[in-house]
């Protein structure tokens, strides 16, 4: 007997990936392809959809030919960078101009003249949203302003718009379906994520044409299944979802307060708000955690610029240390008490953040002495981004969110330590990693058995998840707050 196998697709701003899962969850195989970053101008950035295409049917190929070939393939899931846009031609499947990526900032014009007319309030209220060119409203607008033709073809229904987990839906059925999911939908800023509409008034502020909108619909159940032509066989298509909210699901963060936190080149973190979509006093965002059986459950969403971009800031423009890991080494070799002198680092490169919200800061390192060293600015970079995550959470509680019973750990900078135990530390709460780090691809697997009827609910993924490590909070209070302290102090310093 063939025992299901689950295939989940990871596509992300800097790679493509496809990892083939058991029913257990456990990777069977993985494939991964670079990602051309495209740089048109200052601060635009844009992909090639093509490329995109052409990356994924190899990934997906190859963890099927290592996992044993398409016989038991049962689902598959997409996990994708959020906001991204693509607008293509619905005969010919062709984009009609390159990926706007969600890191492009050729809408910001456009925002600030939303912001001055006083959208901003609406906006919030319904897509939980602060005005922003990182979500697809003005990318979409900006691509049927500027392509030659590309209103007019709109208009007449000729063109469809998709986030990437619905431009590849649309490839991976041979263009039998245009459909996104609800927290997809939630990251374009045209979409009210309390009643799960398109607005009309926003796809009129934006100057959308309906016609080009994707159906949205539950993040796991029905979106067709793949052309035969594609993979020998037609594979049911059973869950879409945003990259942060798929860690969320991997990360088993199914009841109300439990929170996830991702430490890639920057910190994501969200928390599960439960059936209330929870509006922000402190500018984090709302948004759609998941939709499964026409139920929503929400989020709230904070961000923290700067975290593994510290390491490679030291690596690579301070060169003090070789390689990531070696970051752990100089952490752990210093004393811990910390002695009279401390440092910080206030990695404000792009400046400040939740809760402090300064564009204009820029960073320092402060509070050197005689016998400061390589090691102890490291260790400051390292807590930085534990100081920065309190800070997060101190933002969080204002906006009504108890402290969590654990915080649930992914991403790159997580291999470290010494950063979990700190982490612990400063924040008072226990940290836990779990065994299998890739949380966002293992959510988009969960997902699609959940859609494929392989999981009869979210309980069973919750048994799935195996703890690999856990830091208690061990500093003492006392410690802890001259420590808090200090890192206020010097992130006053550097504000504008
Ligand atoms: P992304 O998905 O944003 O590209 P990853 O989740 O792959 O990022 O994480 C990569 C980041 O983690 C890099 O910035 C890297 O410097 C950092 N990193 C990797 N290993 C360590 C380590 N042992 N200690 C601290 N940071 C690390």
């Amino acid at each position: 007997m063939i025992t299901p196998r689950i295939l989940a697709i990871d596509q992300g701003t800097t790679s493509t990936r496809a990892v083939m899962f058991d029913e257990s969850g456990k990777a069977l195989a993985t494939s991964q392809i670079p990602l051309r970053q495209i740089y048109p101008a200052d601060g635009w950035v844009e992909h090639n959809a093509e490329d995109i295409w052409e990356a994924t049917l190899s990934v997906c190929r190859a963890v099927i030919e290592q996992s044993g070939g398409i016989e038991g393939v049962a689902a598959i899931g997409i996990t994708n960078q959020r906001e991204t846009t693509v607008v293509w031609n619905r005969r010919t499947g062709r984009p009609v101009t390159n990926a706007i990526v969600w890191q492009d900032r050729r809408g910001a014009a456009l925002c600030a003249a939303l912001r001055d007319a006083g959208h901003e309030g609406a906006i919030q209220n319904k897509t939980g949203l602060l005005i922003d060119s990182y979500f697809s409203a003005t990318k979409l607008q900006w691509v049927l302003d500027n392509v030659p033709d590309a209103r007019a073809a709109a208009v007449k229904g000729e063109l469809a718009f998709g986030t990437i987990d619905t431009f590849l839906l649309w490839r991976l059925t041979g263009g039998r379906v245009h459909a996104t999911d609800a927290t997809n939908a939630a990251r374009t800023m045209l979409y009210d994520i309390h009643d799960g509409q398109w607005d009309d008034e926003l796809l009129a502020l934006f100057s959308i044409p309906k016609t080009v909108l994707p159906d949205v619909r539950d993040t796991a159940g029905d979106f067709g299944t793949s052309d035969p032509a594609l993979f020998g066989r037609a594979i049911p298509i059973t869950a879409l979802v945003g990259d942060q909210h798929g860690a969320l699901v991997g990360q088993a963060c199914f009841t109300p307060g439990m929170i996830k936190s991702t430490y890639g080149t920057g910190c994501f973190v969200l928390v599960n708000t439960g059936a209330k979509a929870l509006p922000s006093r402190n500018r984090l965002l709302t948004t759609i955690a998941y939709r499964l059986k026409g139920e929503t459950t929400y989020a709230l969403e904070g961000s923290i610029f700067n975290a593994g971009t510290v390491i490679q800031w030291l690596r690579d423009s301070a060169g003090m240390i070789a390689n990531a890991t070696e970051s752990e080494k100089f952490a752990a070799g210093l004393d811990q008490t910390g002695g009279t002198g401390r440092v910080y680092f206030v990695p404000a490169f792009t400046g400040l953040g939740a809760p402090h919200w300064d564009p204009a800061a820029r960073g320092a390192i402060m509070g050197l002495t005689r016998d400061s060293g390589i090691a102890h600015i490291v260790r400051a970079g390292l807590e930085s981004v534990c100081y920065q995550t309190h800070d997060l959470l101190t933002a969080l509680r204002q906006d009504g969110i108890a402290a969590p019973p654990a915080l649930r750990v992914d991403g790159g900078m997580i291999a470290n330590n010494w950063l979990l135990q700190f982490l612990a530390d400063i924040t008072g709460i226990p940290v836990e990693r779990p065994i299998y780090a890739e949380t966002t691809v293992l959510g988009a697997a969960f997902l699609a058995g959940l859609g494929r009827g392989l999981f009869s609910s979210l309980e069973e993924i919750k048994a799935a998840w195996r703890l690999d490590f856990r830091a208690e909070p061990k500093m003492p209070d006392a410690q802890r707050s001259a420590l808090l302290d200090g890192w206020q102090d010097a992130v006053k310093r550097v504000m504008r």
